[in-house]
């Protein structure tokens, strides 16, 4: 059974409606680790969905929580803003409403492309209408025991006089420099290390938050949560789990949610990804080169608990031809191979939407990235396939997009990531050269057998072969001549295919100047 069914079978022996809850503080650019924790939920979400569970997806950001420090994205200035809200702090760039935000639009933006669209919950707007309200004062009613709680699991003490309440300061607008002096409900006077005295009525909105130990198991009960998977890092012994699951049921009065730890995901040569160390790669970054199905079957494909590598490399090509083998494998167009779990289930999780009904019209993926170098836009590169017969004529509505969107990806990696190795450009006019006359003559060889050859990449290929011989020259030099005189380069991409995506007389018109 695929791990997401294991999950729900476990939720389903509860018979009520479950709220699945994933999320995030956005207090910087949201990395692919996130992008695991919310594929995790919505595989499970799914499951209950098509075992005819009532089920809720939801995504809360953590936007009320503070700035932590001067992350090394930052601008100097932003030293004022440490202990606000990231909500309450204005956005780097300029565009978005708030520091939050600037982070967190483009991920929820991604996240539809990918085919998640869950219930987005922020916790400023949650605080600042009051809905946090009688979770709060629950807390302090509870301030001893839930002291106790955290200090003993912990293993922690917690000050003199500590609530289970950060105070937002009037005057500094900092939720982590305010101390209470008074507690009678519903007012807290405080003074704040800015030097300002205050107080707050606790039962007005946005005057303060819970600490992370209590708003998260606060949330569970509030939300309705029954399930929220989250990253080792705070599942270790004495985190915030462990004191959270003790608070929510002898403070809150409410069960602690089902949930799975998830691993890192790593990043090929860089180690585990942190975005305030800025090793991260962005969700965003990471869709915009990923095809959003080979994405999903990146993470569906592995239990949570695997760690794992992304390789923004060659690798990702390859990530992409397994993608594409198990759909042909779906599709019953070729034999399964062993080792394939849960293919099935693998295949249609990985869906953004619904599941093709046929197999999606197919091209290599290392084709496309050799073509998108000579046609760059997707006119130019639909020209190229229809002409070269690699498309047929009609191909459908959803086939065609499904390529071009193949294409986008492909254009954005090949900018960003991809290695040198697999770059090139085809130069207008011919490179600079010093050939030797060995060179010149295999090209006119070859340019007398191509003349009347069908433009094929087979047929390319032995004329390239037949050429070389003639001349007794060694293969590797006649391929490094091609790559000269077209690329300005001694590498490049498969010769045969690659000059048969080439306009013909282009390529023969080229030989002819080369020898020149
Ligand atoms: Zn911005
Ligand atoms: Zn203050």
């Amino acid at each position: 059974m695929h791990w997401a069914d294991v999950l729900a079978e476990e939720l389903i022996k509860e018979n009520k409606k479950h709220v699945l809850a994933t999320g995030i503080t956005p207090s910087g650019p949201i990395h692919i680790g996130n992008m695991r924790e919310v594929l995790t939920t919505d595989a499970v979400y799914r499951s209950l969905h098509k075992k005819g569970v009532d089920a809720e997806l939801i995504y809360i950001a953590d936007d009320y929580d503070h700035l932590r420090k001067v992350y090394p994205y930052l601008p100097k200035s932003y030293e004022q803003y440490v202990g606000m809200p990231i909500s309450d702090i204005p956005c780097p760039c300029g565009d978005h409403k708030s520091y939050a935000d600037h982070y967190l639009v483009a991920f929820l933006n991604s996240l539809g492309e990918i085919g998640i669209n869950p219930t987005v919950y922020r916790a400023s707007e949650m605080y600042k209408t009051g809905k946090y309200t009688e979770a709060i004062q629950i807390a302090l009613e509870n301030t001893e025991k839930i002291k106790e709680i955290i200090e003993k699991i912990s293993k922690r003490q917690l000050p003199k006089g500590w609530i289970p309440f950060n105070i937002r300061c009037d005057k500094c607008g900092k939720v982590t420099s305010a101390k209470a002096v008074l507690y009678d409900f519903p007012y807290i006077e405080y003074v704040c290390d800015c030097g300002y005295e205050g107080e707050i009525d606790v039962r007005k909105g946005g005057v303060g938050k819970l600490p992370w130990r209590v708003d998260w198991p606060a949330r569970w009960k509030m939300l309705g949560v029954t399930f929220e998977p989250f990253g080792k890092d705070l599942g270790t012994a004495g985190g915030a789990r462990d004191t959270g699951e003790k608070i929510v049921q002898e403070v809150y009065n409410y069960p602690p949610p089902k949930y799975t730890v998830y691993e890192f995901i790593l990043l090929k040569g860089k180690g585990a990804m942190h975005s305030s160390k800025g090793t991260a790669l962005s969700s965003e970054e990471m869709l915009h080169m990923t095809p959003p199905e080979v994405l999903r079957f990146l993470i569906i494909r592995n239990q949570p608990n695997k760690h794992m590598v992304f390789d923004s490399g060659i690798g990702l090509l390859n990530l992409v031809d397994e993608y594409d083998k198990l759909e042909r494998v779906y599709f019953g167009k070729e034999e399964e191979i062993k080792g394939m779990k849960d293919l099935k289930k693998t295949y249609e999780l990985s869906q953004p939407y619904d599941t093709p009904k046929d197999i999606p019209y197919q091209l290599p993926y290392r084709h496309l990235i050799t073509i998108v170098q000579i046609g760059k836009s997707w006119e130019a590169v639909k020209k190229i396939l229809l002409r070269t017969g690699q498309i047929p004529k009609d191909l459908s509505k959803e086939d065609e997009e499904h390529l071009k969107q193949r294409i986008e990806h492909v254009g954005y990696w090949l900018e960003k990531f991809a290695p040198d190795m697999v770059k090139f450009t085809v130069k207008k006019n011919l490179p600079k050269l010093n050939l030797d006359k060995q060179q010149k003559t295999f090209l006119s060889s070859l340019k007398e057998i191509s003349s009347s050859l069908e433009w094929d990449a087979e047929s390319i290929h032995n004329a390239i072969y037949a050429s070389s011989e003639k001349q007794n020259m060694q293969i590797k030099i006649a391929f490094k001549t091609i790559y000269q005189i077209i690329l300005g380069q001694e590498k490049g991409p498969r010769a045969g295919y690659f000059l048969s995506n080439l306009d013909k007389d282009f390529v023969l018109k080229r030989f002819e100047e080369a020898v020149k």
